[in-house]
């Protein structure tokens, strides 16, 4: 994943900040919790600009939010079909319940059918347990 070539894609200009935030977040296949991102940035990025990039990134279709057991935000890289307003990263996520990482499996979620009425614009999946690395320690 090249981050400049991610953020022209998107019609983002590539600040250093913007570059590191996705540098950061790009660097495992697990989804990054907000304080954690606020953690290894926060001699670069103060609080606010994060927050902003994390939303202009969301609202681009860079990232997905998916919020783990304790309510916390965590970010990870979207799909190539995901564009603004519209997501596309209907897959199923796991919430490791020992070292509280949240993984992105290649598993889509299954279609639900609505109530009459209803419109779903999104559906996420959350599974809990133990996940691979953990399993195996
Ligand atoms: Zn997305
Ligand atoms: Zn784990
Ligand atoms: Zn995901």
């Amino acid at each position: 994943m090249d981050p400049i070539k991610l953020l022209k894609a998107h019609d983002l200009k590539h600040t250093r900040q913007r570059v590191r935030v996705l540098e950061e977040i790009a660097m495992d296949n697990v989804a990054i919790s907000q304080p954690e991102l606020e953690k290894r940035l926060g001699k670069e990025i103060d609080r606010v600009t994060l927050y902003r990039i994390l939303n202009t990134y969301e609202d681009k279709g860079i990232l997905h939010r998916v919020m783990d057991l304790n309510g916390t935000a965590n970010y990870a890289i979207c799909s190539p079909a995901c564009s603004a307003h519209h997501h596309h990263d209907e897959h199923v996520h796991f919430n490791c319940t020992r070292c509280f990482k949240i993984y992105c499996l290649e598993i889509e979620v299954p279609g639900i059918k609505m109530p009459k009425g209803f419109t779903a614009n999104a559906v996420s999946t959350i599974a809990y347990g133990i996940c691979e690395k953990c399993n195996f320690i």
